[in-house]
């Protein structure tokens, strides 16, 4: 089976794996005052230390979270709550995760709330201008992310939270950096964001450990409540055992960087699709993509077929990628990033990781081509019979 699903999730690292075997026994709660709970909460300080170093920030500025997704919820929900003036505007883009934009369309409904979401080309690039005419007075909350999940491009974030707090200080300015942690360098205090989403099953921690950079915490409404845990922002007894692994991962991104590499496989593997396959198409912004990322349409094939096709093959053949988004690949519809970008096809998306090979590449190469060919063929074979009906 050869995994190119990275940005759905990915597979532990053999130090993350070692981390939680021999954090087993940490059973004690870190809010205990015994020595047991004392061990916990150290480890949990360690962790802290790790996330705060991969992006410049300061250990008390990172709370830990279940995952992006309540992490995106929190900083939507906080500035909705803390916020007590009648009119709240929120800015957003139509490419968000739908952890932001569904999390809007909740609060759209119950509270006085009034969103924006900012265009983007057929490329997936949002407008700058767009941005700055649509501040207003009443607006709390710029959400908008630092990669995308499904074409990988990359937002000018230092430059959208310049525009803003030169209009106003104290709107506050999110991004959910779930798709960027890792493959590009992240600095919140160059960038001058106020929150910032992390999900550890993106970079080789487990699924159900999140963070979130919280700039200045006296603002901070916390969603979770029922505790005196991650400095009263986020009740709860602390995941321990995957906080500790989601640290690991942290300092490993420290440590190792290979993204020269995995942007040359991802290079390698683009090209040759582009070159043998007829009627392929890049999708995205080109030049300015995480390493790893690659979407890319086949003009009257569903992607979603090619998946399926690909993961139907034997064990050693098998190759997962998605089409687009994990969370699309069952509606058989273009995602709201497709629409967005007014492309009315399903393409797939190859996202590649630490692990993979150019060996596995080619592999996946080979059952790309059976598989296109076989759908073709089908194509055909409909048309043809659709014809003899006439
Ligand atoms: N935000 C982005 C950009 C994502 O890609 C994802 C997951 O794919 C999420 C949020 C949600 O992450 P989690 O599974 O940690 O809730």
């Amino acid at each position: 089976m050869i995994y190119l699903d990275y940005n759905a999730t990915t597979p532990l690292s053999e130090n993350v794996k070692n981390s939680i075997i021999n954090s087993l026994d940490k059973f004690g709660n870190p809010s205990s005052l015994y020595s047991k709970g004392k061990e916990s909460r150290e480890a949990i300080f360690k962790a802290r230390k790790s996330l705060s170093n991969l992006i410049n920030a300061n250990p008390s500025q990172i709370i830990f979270t279940s995952c992006a997704t309540e992490s995106n919820n929190s900083v939507i929900s906080s500035s909705i709550e803390s916020n007590k003036h009648s009119v709240k505007h929120i800015i957003t883009t139509k490419i968000e995760h739908p952890a932001i934009i569904e999390a809007l369309d909740y609060y759209k409904k119950n509270e006085n709330i009034h969103v924006t979401y900012l265009e983007c080309d057929n490329f997936g690039r949002i407008s700058t201008n767009q941005l700055e005419q649509s501040l207003t007075q009443d607006t709390v909350l710029v959400s908008i992310m630092m990669a995308n999940n499904e074409i990988g491009n990359i937002y000018p974030i230092k430059e959208i939270c310049d525009i803003v707090h030169n209009y106003n200080p104290s709107i506050k300015v999110h991004t959910d950096a779930t798709q960027a942690i890792g493959k590009i360098d992240i600095d919140v205090k160059h960038l001058g964001v106020d929150y910032l989403t992390m999900s550890g099953h993106k970079f080789y921690a487990p699924k159900g450990v999140g963070a979130l950079f919280i700039k200045n915490a006296n603002t901070f409404e916390p969603m979770m409540r029922g505790g005196h845990q991650e400095n009263d922002l986020r009740a709860g007894t602390e995941n321990i055992l995957s906080i500790i692994a989601m640290g690991i991962a942290a300092d490993e991104l420290n440590e190792i960087n290979n993204n020269d590499e995995i942007g040359k496989l991802r290079d390698y593997i683009e090209c040759k699709i582009l070159k043998h396959i007829s009627n392929s198409k890049l999708l995205g912004d080109i030049d300015n993509r995480v390493c790893n990322t690659s979407c890319i349409l086949f003009e009257g094939i569903n992607g979603i077929k090619i998946c399926e096709l690909l993961n139907s093959f034997p064990e050693e053949e098998k190759i997962c990628i998605s089409s687009g988004s994990a969370c699309n690949s069952i509606s058989f519809q273009p995602s709201h990033v497709m629409k967005a970008m007014e492309i009315n096809q399903i393409p797939i998306r190859i996202s590649i990781g630490r692990y993979t090979t150019k060996n596995d590449l080619d592999i996946f190469f080979k059952s790309l081509l059976k598989t296109i060919n076989l759908l073709k063929k089908d194509k055909e074979n409909y048309y043809e019979t659709r014809k003899s009906n006439y």
